[in-house]
C-alpha cells in the first residue's frame, strides 16, 4: 500500500484512551474486494472493551461539554484540516477496503470532511430560547444540551462520510462516541481516529471497537449511560437494534434502505436526466441506500431514454478502482453479486428485457456488468427490494397520477427522484411523494447543509443541516420563578 504517511494506516482499534492492536489479540483480516487480497488485520473486540469504551466516554464527555462551542469547534476545525490535508492516503486506504475508484474514494473524503467543518461552526449557533412566563412572576429559559454519550454503527458503502455524518455533530455539540464501523471496511474509521488524536480531540471522546457486531450492538444498546443509537444500515438491523434500544429509552437516528424512483416526464429534458440518472444510479456501483432503484419512464420518452441512457453505460469503465479511468469498482462481496444476479433473473423470467449487461463481468471475481432491463413491472423482485448494484431497471407509465401511485407503492422512503419542466407539475410532484428526499432534475442531493433522512421503513431522523445537530441534544426547560 502506497500512502505518504503510513501511520494513518493503523491496525488497532483507539478504547477509553489506548489503542488495542490487532497483532496482540486474536484478530480479523479485512480483504480488498477488488483482489481478495489480504490488507491487514483488526482486533476481535467484543461486550467487555464495549463497556470499557462506555466508561472513559462518560468521564471524558464530561468535561468535553464544559468546554465552549468555539474551543471544540477549533479542535474540529484542526481534524477537518488534517483530513484535507491528508486526502490521498484517506482515499487510498478507502478504496483499497471498499473498492469504489480513487477519484470517487477522494469525492467521499470531502463530503465526509465538510461534515466536521459544518458541524463545528453549527455547533457555535445551537441557541436556547426564552419564553414570555406564563404567570407575571414567571420566565421561561430553554437550554440544548449535549444528549451524553452516543454508540454510533455505520455501514461499507461510505466508510468514511458515514462515520464523520454522526460523530461530527455528536462532538461538536458535547457527547462522546463509541463507534462500531462496518466489518468491511473500518480502516477508514481507524485513520480518521488517527487523525482526530493528532488534531488534538481528549483521549475517551472517540472509541472505536471492531469484532463481533451482535455482542458490541448487545452492549451498546443495554447501556443506560448510551443516550442516543445512530445507526446507518439495512431496514432489518435497524429493527432488531430499535428493539434492543426500548429499554433503556434512547433516542435514535436510524438511516435505513431505500427504494428510490427515479422517474423521466415527458417533458424533461432527456440529456440531463439520463446524465443524472447514471450519477443516481451507479454512483458507488448502486451501493448507496439513496441509489435510484426504479427508474420510471413516461411512454412517450421511453425509448429515447432507453436507447440513450444505453449509450452512456456502455461508456461506463469496470475494474480495480485504483486503475485510471475506471468508474465502477467491484461489489463488496459475493452476496452482493448474487443479488443483482437474482433480481436480473427473476424480471427477465416475468418479462423484462436485457437493453445493456446483464451478468457477472468478464474480469471476474465481484465485478458486475452494468445493467439496463426494459419492460420491468410491479411483479417483479426489483420493485420491491433494493438491488444495490448497478442494475436500472425501467418501467413504464402513463400520467402523473400514475406515477405517483406507483412511486409511493413501497414501504420505503428515503430518496427519490424526477425529471420535469413545467413548474406546477415540479410543485405537485415533489408534495406527492412520500419520501424524506426529493431531487428535482438532479441526481445527487447529499450535502452537509440539507437534512437527509427517510420516512416509513427507511428511518428516523436526520442527518446534516441544523436538524442533525439538534439529534444529538436534548432539550431542558428551566422555569424562573419569583421574579
Ligand atoms: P449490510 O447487510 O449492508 O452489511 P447491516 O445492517 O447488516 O447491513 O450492517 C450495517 C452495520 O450494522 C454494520 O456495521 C454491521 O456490522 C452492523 N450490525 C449488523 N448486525 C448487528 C447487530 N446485531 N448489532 C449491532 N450491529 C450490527
Amino acid at each position: 500500500m502506497k500512502l505518504n504517511d503510513v501511520s494513518l494506516f493503523r491496525q488497532a482499534c483507539p478504547v477509553a484512551g489506548n489503542w488495542i492492536e490487532a497483532k496482540d489479540h486474536q484478530a480479523t483480516t479485512i480483504r480488498n474486494p477488488a483482489t481478495g487480497d489480504a490488507l491487514g488485520a483488526v482486533p476481535d473486540l467484543g461486550a467487555a472493551e464495549t463497556e470499557e469504551a462506555i466508561r472513559a466516554a462518560v468521564i471524558a464527555q464530561k468535561l468535553w461539554a464544559k468546554k465552549t462551542a468555539g474551543e471544540r469547534a477549533t479542535i474540529l476545525k484542526a481534524w477537518h484540516r488534517l483530513m484535507i490535508e491528508n486526502i490521498d492516503d484517506l482515499a487510498m486506504i478507502l478504496t483499497l477496503e471498499q473498492g469504489k475508484p480513487l477519484a470517487e474514494a477522494k469525492g467521499e473524503i470531502a463530503y465526509g470532511a465538510s461534515f466536521i467543518e459544518w458541524f463545528a461552526e453549527e455547533a457555535r449557533r445551537i441557541n436556547g430560547e426564552t419564553i414570555p412566563g406564563h404567570q407575571q412572576d414567571k420566565r421561561i429559559l430553554v437550554l440544548r444540551q449535549p444528549a451524553g454519550v452516543v454508540a454510533a454503527i455505520t455501514p461499507w458503502n461510505f466508510p468514511n462520510a458515514m462515520v464523520t455524518r454522526k460523530v461530527g455533530p455528536a462532538l461538536a455539540v458535547g457527547c462522546a462516541v463509541v463507534l462500531k464501523p462496518a466489518p468491511q471496511t473500518p480502516f477508514s474509521a481507524i485513520a480518521l481516529a488517527v487523525l482526530a488524536e493528532r488534531a488534538g480531540l481528549p483521549p475517551g471522546l472517540l472509541n472505536i471497537v471492531t469484532g463481533d457486531a451482535a455482542a458490541i450492538g448487545g452492549a451498546l444498546t443495554a447501556s443506560p449511560a448510551i443516550r442516543v443509537l445512530t445507526f446507518t444500515g439495512s431496514t432489518r438491523t435497524g429493527e432488531l437494534l430499535y428493539r434492543q434500544c426500548a429499554p433503556t429509552i434512547k433516542k435514535l437516528g436510524l438511516e435505513l434502505g431505500g427504494n428510490a424512483p427515479f422517474i423521466v416526464f415527458d417533458d424533461a429534458d432527456l440529456d440531463a436526466a439520463v446524465e443524472g440518472a447514471i450519477i443516481a444510479k451507479f454512483r458507488n456501483n448502486g451501493q448507496t441506500c439513496v441509489c435510484a432503484n426504479r427508474l420510471y419512464v413516461q411512454d412517450g420518452v421511453y425509448e429515447a431514454f432507453a436507447a440513450k441512457l444505453a449509450d452512456a453505460v456502455e461508456k461506463l469503465e469496470v475494474g480495480n478502482g485504483l486503475e485510471r479511468d475506471v468508474v465502477l469498482g467491484p461489489l463488496i462481496d459475493e452476496n452482493a453479486v448474487a443479488k443483482i444476479d437474482t433480481h436480473i433473473h427473476d424480471a427477465v423470467a416475468k418479462g423484462a428485457g436485457i437493453v445493456s449487461g446483464g451478468k457477472r463481468h468478464a474480469l471476474g471475481g465481484l465485478f458486475f456488468e452494468p445493467t439496463i432491463l426494459r419492460d420491468v413491472d410491479a411483479s417483479m423482485q426489483v420493485a420491491r427490494e433494493e438491488t444495490f448494484g448497478p442494475l436500472a431497471p425501467l418501467f413504464r407509465f402513463r400520467d402523473e397520477q400514475d406515477v405517483i401511485e406507483q412511486a409511493n407503492d413501497t414501504e420505503f422512503g428515503l430518496a427519490s427522484y424526477f425529471y420535469a419542466r413545467d413548474l406546477s407539475r415540479v410543485f405537485r410532484v415533489a408534495e406527492a411523494l412520500e419520501f424524506g428526499m426529493v431531487g428535482v432534475n438532479t441526481g445527487l442531493v447529499s450535502t452537509a447543509e440539507a437534512p437527509f433522512g427517510g420516512v416509513k421503513m427507511s428511518g428516523l431522523g436526520r442527518e446534516g443541516s441544523r436538524h442533525g445537530l439538534e439529534e444529538y441534544t436534548e432539550l431542558k426547560y428551566v422555569c424562573l420563578g419569583s421574579i
